[in-house]
Order: structure tokens, then C-alpha cells, then sequence
């Protein structure tokens, strides 16, 4: 172990260097010395012999002995102080690596190369064999992993809930153009940040029936499994706190069938468990549409009862009493997958702890509350009567007590609307009966908060305006934001580095005082060093699409990117009718002095959306031919990066220089991925949708490119009648482009692959896509204009970055505790 021998010269060091330093070299070396000591005695290989992902795995333990005595002081903090605390429910939480971000948090990052250096690791490579935990679809569970780091740094008394899926977010492989899914087996090798906590787990029933025992309903479920506590340790930034996300797994009551084994009956002996485990299984690979079934509702029971079962033993083990239950607990529901809490908090306190019906709502109503993420009723949950009756009778039962108690109070507000009463049931009547989770979540919630001031206005008018009208004060919004440490310290340093040169003040933990960065919009030896910065990620990132895909791209062509799920509102095959459109400008007149682009795509498509495949599939087959065309000469690159994900994120959002936010005007909540961007020096062509709005207003309108159809003028073009064909015929380069897809031109081995997509265009064009498309490919045009001009250029993401002090998830947090929670911040 040679490398301990380093300690012995510790003496001499402290002679060289400032006391600061020592302390910080001391830390440096102990956390090596414990890395080596757990990949001798955990891992179980020497130094001389170990992998990358071997040393990552001795490298996470290490930091998690070092969180784990923050995680113990914070607890003892919390249970002294007893003030309240937030919860965060959430279905997802895609967090995404751990590693660097731990470090950052220890101050151990700077020394890290430098450590593995000495025992003959390259960091780099440690730090890129971790899996990305992927316990979320997109921007949601993404939100909720930003939410954690600010809780954290903030110091906020808190914990977030949620589930610890076996598969996560499944790996998109690309085959023929074609989207392949295959599982996410991200605890193959186990997760070194976890800690089951093996004495912490709760019953979980499902089934049965309800009786009435001299008036008090009993419940006999026919089904019993538990839930099983495993945490993960939050680390905040400029603070020794932390938070703590719980996640739950499934397991049976019963490991094994003992008598069914020594039957010889093995497979029976096994069934329970396996049964059991499988509702802990899978991550929905869907995040717009209710699916799954039968599955998913019991998942969602399942992290609800085993998440509010916990708070109120916490509660029980603190105060020893129920009765001031919402003053000391906030839980908020990241949009309706949490929504059970309601029924099985009013169980809890009326079944199990013999609470009265308006004293358990008394607390529920103060202790809930309801985050929206979007305006399309048809992805707002449902569940049917039947379903719920078979799984949850006695929540069918509270929900149904909720419901008449509700619609009696509205009568009386408002007498004789019967029309009224049928839109804001929790029981939806027209067809197959169906319990409305966002009708329930909203009745029982003290704030119902929208993620963009856009759509929380939207939301009162639109989706919810019955509900403003009941409960006027209830309705609020809380702008989204991102994490400035994930987004731009920890995956642009090269950014990070001269922000640290122009910014007074720990901007990592205070976002607003990016602003100091105005000043400095017009510096050319700035300007200069941006460029730099820009370059280098530019090259990186290159690097990966020529290790990932072959293809080679030129890192001083304008990098236009647009990455998010798949989805027809998002609009990626807008942008796709553009590169069509530019492909055809640039072979008409290829002698022109064409600004090269390279035009890149990332996001997943859910496996039964058969359209976003389909677009997925096109974007390719254009790559394809126009990746090859010679007359281009390279000046035209369109690449589609597999696998979309966190870790892959922090690569791309650096190394844009337009960042491409189209949704139809009144589609997007919110968006977070705009925010990355912005940060990282891109410019935004967008839509005046979700937070592209908020972005144009602190970057100003003269740094953004906003293009496109308002919501009021989709709105009213709707109602005059939409003609897509119109449109079509109307555009003589609109036409082209749709007839060069429809006829094959991108997939002459199949001239009607993409027939499909033309129809939709051409009959429906539900999302505006024609009425957009000159519009937009003007503003392309600007952009190239725009980009040659390179003092005018950087002065633009200078502005950008210096107005994006706002959009940290820190101010969203603090948001939410000052309106929502009620908590204190420092
Ligand atoms: C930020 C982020 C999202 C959300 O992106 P939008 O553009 O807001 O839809 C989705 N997935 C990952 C991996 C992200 O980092």
C-alpha cells in the first residue's frame, strides 16, 4: 500500500504551504487513502490491478462514509430544531451520475485527478464508468432531482419520496434508423450510494373489501407485501447539510414458502416474492399518458402509503402526538402520480389513529399540495371506478365522502349549476366512471402551483378555471429552475472558470450574481475567452458523436441542438422541415457562402408512441442523405445522439450555440432544458411559450429569437377552422418540403415510409407545425446573420448568461417554502 506512505510526509507540507491549503490537502489525501482502503476491503482488488469502474466503485464509497456524517448531523439538526419539514413526492427522480457532483459538494473535486493520477487512474474515466440512475423520463424527474440539490443547499428540513425502480429509464439503442429499447440494469453492479436501511419498512395492502363495524369501516385486503426503506444521501453546496431522498422497493412479506419448498413445490415457494418484487420492477417508460394499468396504480399506492406511513412515525417519534401533524409536515405532490396521499392520509388518521373525518381533513387539506406540469387533459391521470374498487376499496370509499362533501359546498356557492358540479366531480360519469386525480388533488391541496408564469395562468383559465372561481386563492405559479452546480459548474469548468474571474460572490449558491456579468457584455478580451470556452466544449463534444457514431463534425461549424423527448408538441419535426428546407436552398446554390451548421437531435421516444418513433426514424434518414450529399462540402450536419440522459445532457447544453425550444405556443409548461442552455452561452430560438417567456424577459428580447404563432392567435385560428392544406398549398417551399417526404426522397428503399407524417400534416397538423414553418425558417436565417457577426454574437451570450440569475432551482425552492410550505430559509 504505497501510497499510505504519503501521510508520513505530511509534515514537511504544512511547512510549505498556508494552514487553508493544509487542511485542504489533508482532506484531499485522507479521502484518497480511504478510496484505496475500500477497493482493497470492499471491492476486493489491489491498486495495481483495478479498472476504472472498480476505483469508481472504492471512489463512491468513500464519499458516501464522508456524507453519511453529514446525513447524521442534519438529522440531529432537524429532530432537534422540530420545524417543519417539506416532502417530496415524486414518481421520478432522474438524477443522473452522483460522483462528480458528491465531490464538488466535499470540495474534494480539484484534487481528484490529481489523487487518482498517483495510483495510475485517469479521473475522467472513473468518473464516466458510473451509470446514470434514471428514475424519471424527463424534465419531471429531472425537476425533482434540482429540487433535492437546492433543498439541500438551502439547508431546508426535508426528505424526498419516491420509488426504487430494479429498471429505470430504459437505453435507447439505434438500429436502422429505428429505436430500439433495451433495460436499464443500472443496479447490476449495485448502487454504492445507497443505504438500505433494513429496519425501516411499512405493510402495503392492496384488495379486499370494506365492512362497517358499528359504523367504522374495517378493511380486509387480500394482498400484503412491504416496502422497503433505501436512502440516498443529498449533498448540499456550501453547506454541510444534506437532504435525504427514500426510496422505496418492494418486497414479500414472506421471503420464501417454507412449506411450499418442502413440498418440492419450488416455484410456488418463490411466486409471492417474485409477485411482490414485480411492483418495484419497472419505471413507466411514458410520461404523457396514463398506461400500464393495474401496475402503475399499485405503484403509486405503493410509494404513497409507504412515504406518508413514514412521516407519521417520524412525527409520532418526535411530538408524540397527531395534533399539530400540518404544522410540522409540508408534502408536496410532484403532479397527480402521488395523488393517493390524499385517500390514504385521511386513512391513516381516521382508521389507524381514530381521527375524525373533519379533524383528518382539517390537517390533510393543510399539510397537501399540488404541483401541475401540464395543460393537455388528456394526459392528466384517470383512474377507472372499477380498477379502484378492486385495488383500493376503501380509498374508492374516501374519495367518493371527499366528492359529496365537495360538490355540496360548491352547490352552495353556486346554486342550481349542474353542469358545474359534473365538470369539477372527482367521478368522471361520461362513459366508463373514472376517478379524476387532478380534480382530487386540487380539492384537497392548499396551493395548487403551475412551473411557468404562462402556464399557471393558462391553468386558471383554461383546464382549471372552474376550480379558480371555487378556490380563488388557491391557485399560484412557481417558475421552474435548474441547479447551477450540476448545470454549469460541474459540466462547463472551462464556463465556470471565467465566471469565477468576473463574479464577486459565490455564484454557485447565489445565482443572481451572474449579473455582474453585464458589464462585461461588450469585453472583447472576454469575448475571446468565451470562444475558447465554447470551442473546447464544442471539440468534446465532437469527440463523443465521432466515438459514438462515426461521424466527424467540424467544431467551428454554428452547433443548432435540440434535445428532449420525443414528442409531437415539441415540435422536433418542425426543426426537421427546416434542415429539409436548408438542404434544398444549399443544393440550388451550392457555390453561396452557406454558414455550416450541424444541426443535433437527442431524446427518447415512449415505446408505444408509434409518431415520435416514426420522427426519430426521418431524422435519421435525412441525416443520411444529407450527411452524404458532396455538393454540401460538410457545411450541412445533422446527427442524432442515442441514448439521451443526464450524463449525456451535461455534454450537449455546454457545446450549443442555439438552442432550439419550438413547442407550439401553449403546449410546454415550462421547460427546463431552455434554462440549461441559456446558462451555458446558447441563444434560444423559441416560441413565446412556458419559460422561454421568463428567459426573454431577463435576457432581453434582443438576445433571444422568438418566432412563431402566440397562444391567442393559435387559440383563434383554431376556432376559425384550421386548414393545414392551405398552408401547404400556400408556400410553394413548405410544399416542396413535404412533398420531398412524402414522396420517398429520404427513404427511396421505401417510398412511403414517412407517408403518415404527411397525412397528419396535411389533414390534422394538430400542433401547428405549417402555420409556423416560414416563420421559423426566417428566423433561421437571422441566426446565421446574426452568428457572423461575432462581437455582435457574444454580446448576445454574455446577456444570456448574466440574465439567467433567476433560474436556479435554488429561487424556486425558496419560492416554494416562503408561498407553499411555509418553512424559514436562512
Ligand atoms: C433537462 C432535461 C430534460 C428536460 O428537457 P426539456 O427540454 O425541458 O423537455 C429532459 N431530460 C434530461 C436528461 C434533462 O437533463
Amino acid at each position: 500500500m504505497k501510497n499510505f506512505a504519503r501521510f508520513a510526509n505530511r509534515g514537511v507540507l504544512m511547512n510549505k504551504i498556508g494552514s487553508e491549503s493544509v487542511d485542504q490537502a489533508t482532506a484531499s489525501e485522507q479521502y484518497q487513502a480511504s478510496v484505496e482502503r475500500h477497493l482493497s476491503n470492499d471491492v476486493g482488488v489491489s491498486a495495481e490491478n483495478a479498472r476504472a469502474a472498480e476505483w469508481q466503485r472504492a471512489a463512491s464509497m468513500a464519499a458516501r462514509d464522508k456524507l453519511a456524517e453529514r446525513w447524521v448531523k442534519t438529522q440531529q439538526e432537524d429532530t432537534n430544531n422540530q420545524e417543519r419539514r417539506a416532502y417530496y413526492l415524486s414518481a421520478e427522480f432522474l438524477i443522473g451520475r452522483a460522483m462528480s457532483n458528491a465531490l464538488a459538494a466535499l470540495n474534494l473535486d480539484k484534487d481528484f485527478a490529481t489523487e487518482m493520477k498517483k495510483v495510475g487512474a485517469e479521473a475522467a474515466d472513473v468518473l464516466e464508468s458510473e451509470p446514470d440512475a434514471a428514475l424519471g423520463n424527463g424534465g419531471l424527474g429531472r425537476l425533482a432531482a434540482c429540487f433535492l440539490d437546492s433543498l439541500a443547499t438551502l439547508g431546508v428540513p426535508s426528505f424526498g419520496y419516491g420509488i426504487r425502480y430494479e429498471f429505470g429509464m430504459f437505453s435507447q439503442r439505434i438500429v436502422d434508423g429505428k429505436q430500439i429499447e433495451t433495460p436499464d440494469n443500472w443496479l447490476a453492479f449495485g448502487n454504492p450510494w445507497e443505504f438500505p436501511r433494513r429496519d425501516v419498512f411499512y405493510p402495503v395492502q392492496y384488495g379486499g373489501w370494506v365492512d362497517y363495524v358499528n359504523g367504522r369501516p374495517v378493511w380486509t385486503p387480500s394482498e400484503r407485501i412491504l416496502a422497503r426503506a433505501y436512502d440516498m444521501v443529498i449533498p448540499g453546496h456550501s453547506t454541510e447539510r444534506v437532504t435525504t431522498l427514500r426510496l422505496w422497493k418492494a418486497s414479500a412479506l414472506e421471503e420464501l414458502d417454507l412449506a411450499a419448498h418442502t413440498r418440492g413445490d419450488y416455484f410456488r415457494a418463490a411466486e409471492a416474492r417474485s409477485k411482490a418484487e414485480n411492483v418495484s420492477w419497472v419505471l413507466y417508460p411514458d410520461d404523457s399518458t396514463p398506461q400500464g394499468r393495474e401496475l402503475r396504480l399499485r405503484q403509486e399506492y405503493f410509494f404513497v402509503t409507504a412515504s406518508l406511513q413514514d412521516i407519521v412515525a417520524r412525527h409520532l417519534r418526535e411530538f408524540g402526538t397527531l395534533d399539530n401533524l400540518h404544522e410540522k409536515v409540508a408534502i408536496q405532490l410532484n403532479d397527480t402520480h402521488p395523488a393517493l396521499s390524499v385517500p390514504e392520509l385521511m386513512r391513516l388518521l381516521m382508521d389507524d389513529h381514530g381521527l375524525t373525518w373533519e379533524a383528518a381533513w382539517y390537517q390533510v387539506s393543510r399539510i397537501i399540495s399540488y404541483t401541475n406540469h401540464t395543460l393537455m387533459p388528456e394526459a392528466i391521470e384517470t383512474w377507472p371506478v372499477g380498477i379502484m374498487q378492486y385495488l383500493l376499496p376503501r380509498h374508492l370509499d374516501i374519495v367518493y365522502e371527499i366528492n359529496r362533501r365537495f360538490l355540496a359546498e360548491v352547490e352552495r356557492k353556486f346554486p342550481g349549476d349542474k353542469a358545474l358540479l359534473s365538470r369539477v366531480s372527482l367521478i368522471a360519469e361520461d362513459g366508463e366512471k373514472r376517478v379524476r386525480m387532478g380534480n382530487l388533488s386540487i380539492v384537497a391541496s392548499t396551493k395548487v402551483n403551475g412551473v411557468a408564469k404562462l402556464h399557471s395562468d393558462l391553468m386558471v383559465q383554461t383546464i382549471f378555471s372552474d376550480f379558480a372561481k371555487i378556490f380563488p386563492d388557491r391557485f399560484t405559479n412557481v417558475t421552474n429552475g435548474v441547479t447551477p452546480r450540476r448545470w454549469l459548474s460541474q459540466c462547463n469548468p472551462g464556463l465556470a472558470k471565467l465566471v469565477d474571474k468576473k463574479v464577486k460572490g459565490n455564484w454557485r449558491v447565489e445565482l443572481d450574481k451572474l449579473s455582474q456579468l453585464g458589464k462585461s457584455a461588450e469585453d472583447k478580451a472576454f469575448h475571446a475567452d468565451l470562444t475558447k470556452v465554447k470551442t473546447a466544449n464544442k471539440e468534446r463534444l465532437a469527440a463523443y458523436i465521432k466515438r459514438e457514431l462515426g461521424i466527424t463534425v467540424d467544431p467551428n461549424a454554428l452547433f443548432d441542438i435540440q434535445v428532449k423527448r420525443i414528442h409531437e408538441y415539441k415540435r422536433q419535426l418542425l426543426n426537421v422541415l427546416h434542415v429539409i428546407q436548408r438542404y434544398r436552398e444549399m443544393i440550388a446554390n451550392p457555390e453561396a457562402d452557406w454558414q455550416p451548421r450541424v444541426h443535433i437531435f437527442a431524446g427518447k421516444a415512449a415505446s408505444a408512441y408509434k409518431m415520435a418513433k416514426l420522427i426519430i426514424r426521418l431524422i435519421h434518414d435525412v441525416a443520411r442523405t444529407v450527411n452524404n450529399d458532396p455538393r454540401l462540402k460538410d457545411r450541412l450536419k445533422v446527427v442524432f445522439i442515442p441514448d439521451y440522459r443526464v450524463s449525456v445532457a451535461e455534454k450537449i447544453f455546454p457545446a450549443a450555440d442555439v438552442s432550439e425550444q419550438i413547442s407550439t405556443a401553449g403546449t410546454e409548461a415550462s421547460g427546463t432544458g431552455n434554462m440549461k442552455f441559456a446558462l451555458n452561452g446558447a441563444l434560444t430560438v423559441g416560441t413565446w411559450d412556458g419559460a422561454n417567456i421568463e428567459i426573454a424577459e431577463n435576457v432581453g428580447l434582443d438576445n433571444i429569437f422568438v418566432f412563431g404563432l402566440r397562444t391567442e392567435e393559435v387559440e383563434k385560428l383554431s376556432q376559425e377552422g384550421y386548414n393545414p392544406r392551405a398552408w401547404y398549398e400556400g408556400n410553394a417551399d413548405l410544399k416542396a418540403v413535404l412533398d420531398m417526404i412524402g414522396n420517398g426522397y429520404f427513404a427511396p428503399e421505401e417510398p412511403t415510409r414517412y407517408q403518415p407524417i404527411v397525412d397528419t400534416l396535411l389533414t390534422r397538423d394538430q400542433y401547428f407545425l405549417l402555420a409556423d414553418f416560414a416563420a421559423y425558417v426566417e428566423t433561421h436565417r437571422q441566426v446565421d446573420v446574426a452568428y457572423r457577426d461575432r462581437e455582435q454574437w457574444l454580446t448576445k451570450v454574455v446577456r444570456n448568461i448574466a440574465g439567467m440569475g433567476m433560474f436556479s432551482s435554488d429561487r424556486t425552492i425558496g419560492e416554494y417554502c416562503q408561498r407553499i410550505w411555509k418553512i424559514k430559509t436562512k
